[in-house]
């Protein structure tokens, strides 16, 4: 006897024709004979839709009482599932992120996993009962509840196929698997029977949202099988797993971001620890700080520049500001308008002509680059915003993934 964890996203469960669905997708899984665990995101636009009715009272809510409101989304979700699997006939039990005992730390809106406490779901399951557990949610050590970051609940699914020792655990959703690219930008994206735990993690940091990067972080970590799949017909989806070397592609995918800002600070003093105080500023208040460009000093002042996420900015902004005393910048500019394109590949380490491909794409579609970053699996660069989607394309055509 098997047991799977299923994880099914807002758009699987958007409505009450889809919700009937899936409890029949589960029960399936059920009737042959499975042990299943199921966890479930917040229907359709909910969480959306929630933040919105916060704004409307309080836009500068506190993240304890947002993750109070944005949890509720998923508790309407099991409840109805449940509901949907009880009219079937079988036996169904759902479970909120604190009565499974989801403990996490205390970083409200985007709380990180400690442990999954298994006794509950172990004596449910003993009772033969299939059990719909809210995703995205935990809680921490004040008892308070907790969000693990938009799109977490692909996280809560592989945290319990871990702490369950499941066999694999599918993550099911609106496209038939992890494709060579968003299918909403390249109409012919190609979809990948496999992928790498790295090529994957790159491909989630980067943009590509259809698994959320902590998710593969963690399937990584504790040797979780992952697939992902269509909720909405039997299509084989993606494994993602370990590959091997031979397998190892140039480049697997290509992907763009726009939760991305950029700041320049301009004419700042050319001596040694400029750099330093800035970043150092930034880290102490948890900013991530993402591509980064200093030019060459001129007239003893230089310009740094650097991306952050949009969630970030405005705290990065006013830090700076506030900090100018010794950064001593003439001039501190930002912008929204750009977005991040990147390709990932674990195979293009040792292949030179990888960024000149992805740079010639890129010129033969008139697009502007402003900043660039290498590692051994990526090429990222900075494009205005308003080009980033035909980047996407231009790239995609260049190296024939379709
Ligand atoms: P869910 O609600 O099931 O969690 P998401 O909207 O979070 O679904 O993720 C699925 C979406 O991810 C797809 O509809 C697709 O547009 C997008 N996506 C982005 N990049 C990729 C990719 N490389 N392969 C497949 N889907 C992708
Ligand atoms: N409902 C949450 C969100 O919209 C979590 C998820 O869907 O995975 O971000
Ligand atoms: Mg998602």
């Amino acid at each position: 006897m098997s047991l799977i964890v299923q994880k099914y996203g807002g758009s699987s469960v958007k409505d009450a024709e889809r919700v009937m669905n899936v409890a029949n997708r589960i029960v399936d899984a059920y009737k042959a004979g499975n042990n299943v665990v199921v966890a479930v995101s917040a229907q359709g636009d909910t969480t959306d839709d929630l933040i919105e009715k916060a704004k409307e009272i309080n836009p500068n809510a506190s993240k304890r009482e947002m993750d109070v409101l944005l949890s509720t989304g998923e508790q309407i979700s099991i409840a109805l599932l449940a509901m949907a699997i009880e009219k079937l006939g079988y036996p169904v039990i759902s479970l909120t992120g604190w009565q499974v005992g989801i403990k996490t730390d205390t970083h409200y809106g985007g709380a990180r996993i400690h442990k999954v406490d298994t006794e509950r779901i172990y004596s449910e399951l003993d009772k033969k009962k299939i059990v719909i557990v809210a995703g995205f949610q935990g809680i921490n050590k004040y008892d308070d509840i907790t969000t693990l970051g938009r799109g977490g609940s692909d996280t809560s699914a592989v945290a319990l196929a871990a702490a369950l020792h499941a066999d694999i655990c599918e993550i099911y959703t609106d496209v038939d698997g992890v494709y060579t690219a968003d299918p909403r930008i390249v109409k012919n994206a190609k979809k990948l029977d496999d992928i790498s735990y790295d090529e994957m993690l790159e491909l989630a940091s980067l943009g590509a949202n259809v698994l959320h990067n902590r998710s593969v972080e963690m399937a990584k970590k504790y040797n979780v099988k992952l697939a992902v799949k269509s909720s909405l017909n039997k299509v084989e989806g993606t494994y993602v797993k370990e590959v091997s070397q031979v397998e190892k592609m140039l480049v697997r995918g290509v992907t763009r971001d726009n939760d991305v800002a950029r700041i320049a600070l301009c004419d700042v003093d050319d001596t040694p620890g400029k750099a330093f105080q800035i970043f150092s500023i930034l880290a102490k208040h948890n900013i991530g700080v993402d591509l980064i460009i200093q030019s060459i000093g001129k007239e003893r002042t230089k310009d740094i520049s650097f991306t952050v996420t949009e969630g970030d900015l405005e705290q990065a902004l006013k830090l700076l500001e506030q900090h100018n005393d010794v950064i001593c910048a003439k001039d501190i500019k930002w912008t929204k308008d750009v977005s991040k394109v990147s390709i990932v590949g674990a195979g293009m380490v040792n292949n030179a002509g990888v960024a000149a491909s992805m740079f010639e794409a890129l010129y033969n579609a008139q697009i502007n680059i402003h900043m660039i970053a290498t590692s051994e699996i990526k090429i990222s660069v900075l494009v205005d915003r308003k080009d980033a989607e035909r980047a996407v394309v231009a790239i995609h055509d260049k190296f024939e993934l379709g």
